[in-house]
């Protein structure tokens, strides 16, 4: 069985991850979609972990192989635990390169049964990310068609706007 990790903040959860996701299913048995519970950078994200976490299961509770899981700690020490062969990632533009370059090749030390994995997602989803997201909805600009409903209407509560 194929198994890939798929590790980020997941602060919300876009389209453009889930674009990810679809092309990954076509590829491993099983994606879990981890998200990173870190104490030191809560003050850095948007939802809580509690909010991320509600969000991915809620837009991710049809897709069959897909499961949803917190983690803290080394991500190397979750590859193991779940027998993965592969570390999903994203690339959208040079600019997300160098610091996936430097995170791949660390993972590979700490984790050489692992290999990661760069996936591109749609055209329509190049520009997206959560930060630029979060960045529309404060001004309750229209999102809808970078996000799922769920998260759509968290931003709308989280920034007044419902
Ligand atoms: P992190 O804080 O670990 O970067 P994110 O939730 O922002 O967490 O992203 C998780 C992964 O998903 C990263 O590899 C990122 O490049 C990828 N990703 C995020 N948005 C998109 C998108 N629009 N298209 C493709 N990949 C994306």
């Amino acid at each position: 069985m194929k198994i890939a990790v798929y590790p980020g903040s997941f602060d919300p959860i876009t389209n453009g991850h889930i674009d990810l996701i679809q092309r990954a299913l076509l590829i491993f048995d099983r994606i879990v979609v981890a998200i990173a519970d870190n104490v030191e950078k809560e003050r850095e994200y948007l939802f809580t972990m509690e909010e991320r976490e509600d969000m991915v299961k809620e837009t991710l509770k049809n897709m069959e192989r897909v499961e949803v899981m917190r983690f803290k700690g080394l991500l190397a020490d979750l590859v193991k635990k779940l027998g993965a062969c592969s570390i999903l990632r994203g690339l959208r533009a040079v600019s997300d390169f160098e610091y996936e370059f430097q995170m791949a090749l660390m993972n590979r030390k700490l984790a050489p049964e692992a290999e990661t994995f760069f996936l591109m997602p749609s055209e329509h989803y190049v520009y997206l990310s959560s930060s630029l997201v979060k960045d529309i909805a404060r001004f309750n600009g229209n999102i809808c068609e970078f996000v799922p409903k769920v998260v759509e209407r968290e931003l709308k509560k989280k920034f007044g706007f419902a």
